[in-house]
């Protein structure tokens, strides 16, 4: 009988569960330090519904997710996707919407980019010099900030990219990975001699390539309630409850707690592994659901929701209009909302107090919605140092640290939202993979 312990009941340390329960032989146990399972994926009653307080969809051109949703019984012909896909961007004090014709806020279709409003005249005639500006292909890794600057000018950097790829992981362009960040623009840019030209192949496919993002019909947790009742039949054992401080004993140990937490754990055993990932920026944020009754917003909801640039300089960066974006939320005469505050520059908002933290979201929804009353329900989440930084030679410095723990600690692996991704499928896939590998090496 070969023994694995997984510390860490996040969707990473329950897939790398699944991947090591598979086997036969295997003894497997799940140390988590919450009473619950899921890490950041959490779905709360809230009023009347069942609304995700972290993640609340994941996206499909990574397939880890909806794969294993299909593993673990929730069929993908039962998944849904969102109502409203398009959203917008807060620029010049009105909500307009992110253009259809751009790759993660690069442009492709200059047409589409135009008729949405977002960018000045001479924003839109920098864009278009795009094409003839030498410096393509690149060599090696570079910040998205400074392609994105070089290729398309200020103002599409700050009005649509910044928004859409900053926005990801609440971190600063200008230190974020291309290579780790945004494979597919990096694959053009490592390539082409234009990133319009390059794109627009990957714009078409984009495009014909069917919904975004899924989601388990009642919300993520459930992904987390399938996958966990699955490996409880498979006999896996779960600890809750149990916040380790050292790696515990078994053939194998799966680490898969933050990057932060991973690092006290891993000291022992490999201290250039634990200072590599100590050195890893995090990021902290604050995530707010607030009901309002329907006639008290002033715009239409038609949409997903809105971005807010960063050189707004608001503390609100992001807003979902949860009730508009999913069907199961809609009910009558009630409007439910996300917001995300918070960013790399900015995260000190992790410390202020609740009423502080609601009267920033009031503020922001009475100037972009023209919400006057008070929200009749409030939900805040605090998510200190949620998330990773990918600050540019983010793979190579993964790689590297990788190399470390197998030569100093074989039987143990590492898994999480600091290495191969930040989202859920990208978690998912480097659990399963790094899981995998560390059977072949322990068992054989
Ligand atoms: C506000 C927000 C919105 C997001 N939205 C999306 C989205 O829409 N789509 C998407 O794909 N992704 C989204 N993400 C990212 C997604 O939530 C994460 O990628 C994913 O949940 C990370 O899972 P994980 O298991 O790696 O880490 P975690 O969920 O952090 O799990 C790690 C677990 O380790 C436990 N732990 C820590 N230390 C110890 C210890 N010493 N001993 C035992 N256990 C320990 C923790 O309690 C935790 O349960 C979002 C994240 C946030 C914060």
């Amino acid at each position: 009988m070969t023994s694995y312990a997984i510390v860490g009941g996040g969707i990473s340390g329950l897939s790398a569960a699944w991947q090591l329960s598979a086997e036969p032989g295997v003894e497997v146990t799940v140390f988590e330090a919450d009473a619950r399972l899921g890490g950041k994926i959490a779905t709360e009653r809230f009023g009347g519904v069942d609304i995700d307080l972290g993640a609340d969809n994941v996206l499909r051109r990574t397939p880890a997710a909806v794969e294993l949703c299909r593993e673990v019984g929730l069929a993908t012909d039962a998944l849904i996707h969102p109502a409203q896909t398009r959203a917008k961007v807060w620029v010049e004090n009105a909500l307009r919407p992110l253009p259809a014709g751009t790759v993660l806020g690069f442009p492709v279709d200059l047409a589409a980019v135009e008729a949405s409003g977002v960018l000045s005249a001479e924003g839109l005639r920098r864009a278009a010099l795009e094409p003839t500006l030498p410096g393509l292909p690149i060599v090696g890794d570079v910040s998205l900030g400074e392609l994105a600057r070089a290729r398309y000018g200020d103002e599409v950097t700050t009005r649509l990219i910044d928004p859409l790829l900053g926005g990801i992981a609440a971190g600063d362009l200008d230190r974020m990975s291309l290579d780790a960040i945004a494979p597919q623009i990096a694959e053009v840019a490592h390539t082409a001699t234009s990133l319009i030209e390059g794109l627009a192949p990957v714009l078409a496919a984009a495009q014909q390539a069917g919904p975004v993002f899924a989601a388990p019909p009642h919300g993520m947790q459930q992904l987390v309630k399938a996958l966990t009742a699955r490996l409880v039949d498979r006999g896996v054992r779960f600890e809750t409850g149990a916040a380790l401080d050292s790696l515990p004993s078994a053939d194998g140990v799966v680490v898969a707690t933050p990057a932060l937490a991973a690092a006290r754990l891993l000291r022992p055993v490999s201290p250039p592994v634990a200072s590599a990932l100590d050195a890893i920026e995090h990021t902290s944020v604050v995530f707010v659901v607030t009901e309002y009754a329907e006639g008290d917003v002033a715009v239409p909801l038609d949409g997903s929701g809105f971005l807010v640039p960063r050189q707004v300089g608001a503390p609100v960066t992001a807003v979902s209009w949860a009730s508009s974006k999913w069907e199961r939320l809609r009910q009558p005469g009630t409007v439910l909302l996300r917001s995300s505050l918070g960013h790399r520059d900015a995260d000190d908002v992790i410390d202020a107090s609740d009423d502080a933290i609601i009267a920033a979201v009031q503020t922001a929804h009475r100037r972009t919605m023209g919400i006057d009353t008070p929200p009749r329900r409030v939900r805040i989440v605090r998510y200190r140092d949620a998330f990773p930084q990918y600050d540019v030679g983010h793979l190579d410095r993964i790689a590297a640290l990788d190399e470390s723990l197998l030569r100093d600690a074989p039987h143990v692996a590492l898994c999480g939202m600091a290495f191969g991704g930040v989202g859920i499928p990208a978690c998912i896939r480097r659990a399963r993979t790094e899981a995998g590998r560390l059977h072949r090496r322990v068992a054989g």
